[in-house]
């Protein structure tokens, strides 16, 4: 499967997935039933599941647009919380 992105003019990009080699020219938006023309974008097969893909876009978003916090982060999302081992590591 692969995904095709379209553009409804009224709602903007629409995706959506069929077989690599069956994407119509044109699909119907759901939302106002008119013919949304397909856009031609580089293809995403080698991102693998949602999860890389939301990890892809999170670094390339933090590259241009890096969060601004005001603490810093909690002990939960400390590195140590997340691995064990890093506990036993000497303090400074
Ligand atoms: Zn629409």
């Amino acid at each position: 499967m692969a995904v095709y992105q379209y553009h409804c003019a009224e709602h903007g990009v629409l995706e959506v997935a069929r077989p690599i080699g069956t994407a119509a020219a044109s699909e119907l938006c759901p939302d106002c039933a008119t013919p949304a023309p397909r856009v031609f974008t580089a293809p995403r097969l080698a991102l693998g599941s949602a999860r890389n893909r939301a990890l892809i876009d999170r670094a390339e978003r933090s590259a241009d647009q890096p969060a601004v916090v005001s603490a810093p982060p909690s002990r939960r999302s400390a590195p140590q919380a997340l691995n064990p081992a890093l506990a036993r590591l000497p303090r400074l």
